[in-house]
């Protein structure tokens, strides 16, 4: 039992961005609020994360940079990434977001105001604000105005390598909730929530091997992030991940309990998918090259953000894929995660040693290079920058195949929830007293299709944001 207290207005199963986020508004809201945390220090996943956040419609550091973009253009953009759209929740997404970004500096996360203008996965110099979603890909350069939506954390001194704006992310917002009376209790695993006539009000935790009970007057926010560290569920709930050559990544406690919490009481799930990716940039040039099957044909266009070519590249027969490249446009992938097969003379020699049906190779090159030539892509729509005609031998494929290149992934979507965090029953109305937030629960990151990068902690901090405010005012 923390301290001689056993009752609070809110509890929250977890102290990730989305636990954090929760905390900090439901207090703010009055309420008297206790975080139960499973590990010996908050952070969860949300440590690994390189800081990205997806926020837009006229952030300050967009406007800086020119870029006009608007509410509207966000939404737009959010609705064509979803595979399930969620009008109701992109457009608060989209039309809070500029306050969003607001909120997070004011919390005292720094954002440089720098733009950085090359196509790259992970940027590690301080620019605050990148392209890191599909936008100016087709189709969502279509369905959208493209602007640059990830805005990244600054860490005091410059620099951000990977995992460390993440880290300084979430403790800032972790310090925040303390210094505003939050009540932080760690190595406190939640077992169970209580109900009683339906409504949750309460959990049953253990706490250095001794179980305790803690009551909420007003309601229990699950944020207990993903499920990749949980096998079986991954195979159940997320099959697309289910696989050895596909490495996890997060957080060891990231095992779904927080959605089996949520089951247990009768929630719904929503739509569940997977994050995969085997960065293929930089460098840009490399996507003047194109992606071919085992059959020696393309099947999407090649610039779009990474986790979309990685998964299309998973989802080809057999998981075999490969870039195609001239000597012109070849080089080794800085993420270092497709090795070279090798390289050969004439395209006959490389589709024969691919063992591609015979032609089949030499057809889709002559053809894309024809149209390359032009500037124009009719079968896949890749934007002029990259177009190139493949011309200048040694020809090389670097693999993308599953198995080969060094997929990595994590879960996307849990427990089913209104735009105010209120987890959904099977009979589709609310559950009363439970509320989730991050990725225990689905909200607008949904698949490695339409995946912005920024999404997830955008999402985690914002959704987090308004459960905590609904369970402390409800
Ligand atoms: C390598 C990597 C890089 C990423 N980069 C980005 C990025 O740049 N931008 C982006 O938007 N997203 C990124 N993501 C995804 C993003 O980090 C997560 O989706 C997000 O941080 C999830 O936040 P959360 O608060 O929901 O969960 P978490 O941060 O995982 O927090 C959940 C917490 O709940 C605790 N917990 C679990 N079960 C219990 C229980 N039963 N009782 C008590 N506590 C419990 C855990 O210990 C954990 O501390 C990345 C992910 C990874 C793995």
């Amino acid at each position: 039992m923390p301290g001689t207290q056993s009752s609070y207005d809110v509890i929250v199963v977890g102290l990730g961005a989305a636990g954090a986020s929760a905390a900090i508004e439901a207090r703010a809201a009055g309420a008297d609020v206790l975080v139960l945390e499973r590990a010996s220090a908050g952070g969860g996943s949300t440590v690994y994360a390189a800081g990205h956040i997806y926020l837009g419609g006229g952030t300050r550091v967009q406007k800086l940079n020119g870029f006009d973009d608007t509410p509207e253009e966000m939404f737009k953009f959010l609705m064509a990434s979803m595979p399930v759209p969620d009008p109701e929740k992109a457009r608060v997404y989209a039309d809070d977001s500029p306050a969003h970004f607001d909120w997070i500096e004011r919390q005292g996360i720094i954002f440089n105001n720098g733009f950085y203008a090359e196509k790259h996965f992970e940027h590690d110099t301080e620019e605050g604000l990148a392209w890191t979603g599909n936008e100016k890909a087709w189709p969502f350069s279509t369905a959208a105005r493209p602007a640059a939506r990830g805005h990244k954390v600054t860490l005091p001194g410059g620099v951000t390598k990977s995992g460390e704006g993440g880290s300084h992310l979430v403790n800032t917002l972790i310090d925040r909730a303390r210094a505003a009376g939050v009540r932080l209790e760690y190595d406190a695993r939640v077992l169970e929530l209580l109900t009683e006539n339906g409504r949750v009000v309460g959990v049953r935790y253990k706490q250095f091997g001794k179980e305790s009970v803690a009551t909420c007057r007003r309601g229990a926010i699950v944020a207990t992030g993903g499920f990749g560290a949980n096998k079986a569920m991954v195979k159940k709930l997320c099959p697309e991940l289910d696989s050895e050559a596909i490495y996890i990544l997060g957080a060891p406690y990231a095992d779904g309990s927080g959605i089996e919490l949520g089951l247990s009481a009768g929630a719904a799930t929503g739509y569940i998918g997977a994050f995969a990716t085997a960065p293929l940039y930089p460098p840009a040039n490399l996507l003047k090259g194109i992606l071919v099957n085992k059959f020696g044909q393309r099947f999407i266009n090649e610039d779009t953000y990474h986790s979309r070519s990685c998964t299309a590249c998973l989802r080809q027969p057999e998981g075999v894929a490969y870039l195609i490249c001239d000597n012109a446009v070849f080089a080794r992938p800085e993420f270092g995660g497709q090795p070279l097969v090798d390289a050969w003379e004439d395209v006959a020699a490389m589709e024969a040693a691919l063992k591609m049906p015979a032609g089949a190779l030499q057809k889709t090159m002559a053809d894309y290079n024809a149209h390359a030539a032009t500037g124009n892509d009719p079968a896949f729509h890749k934007i002029k920058e990259y177009l190139q005609p493949l011309m200048e031998a040694p020809y090389a494929a670097l693999d993308c195949s599953l198995g080969k290149a060094a997929y990595t992934g994590f879960t996307l979507g849990g427990l089913k929830t209104t735009k105010d965090g209120e987890v959904l029953g099977m009979s589709g109305r609310p559950i009363a007293g439970l509320y989730a937030a991050g990725a225990c629960a689905s909200n607008i990151a949904q698949d490695s299709m339409g995946y912005a990068s920024g999404t997830c902690i955008g999402e985690s901090t914002y959704f987090g944001r308004r459960a905590g405010r609904r369970a402390a005012t409800h």
